[in-house]
């Protein structure tokens, strides 16, 4: 699995962080997404799923 966010999509509500926060961090500033980990392991493969699911802008994208 390849992790890739969008930064300027992002509106910083942070969902992505309770639903996978050893991959997903948000800027101290801004509350705006930081990648911690691009290429998840399986085991947080389905959190990062959760995470792109429930982001409201659509700003996590996933690829197998
Ligand atoms: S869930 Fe989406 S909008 Fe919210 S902080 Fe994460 S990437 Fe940004």
């Amino acid at each position: 699995m390849k992790v890739t966010v969008d930064q300027d999509r992002c509106v910083a509500s942070g969902q992505c962080v309770v639903a996978a926060m050893e991959v997903f961090d948000q800027r101290d500033e801004d509350g705006i997404v930081v990648l911690l980990n691009p290429e998840p392991t399986a085991e947080q493969a389905e959190d990062v799923r959760h995470a792109a699911a429930v982001c409201p802008a659509l700003a996590i994208e996933i690829q197998d």
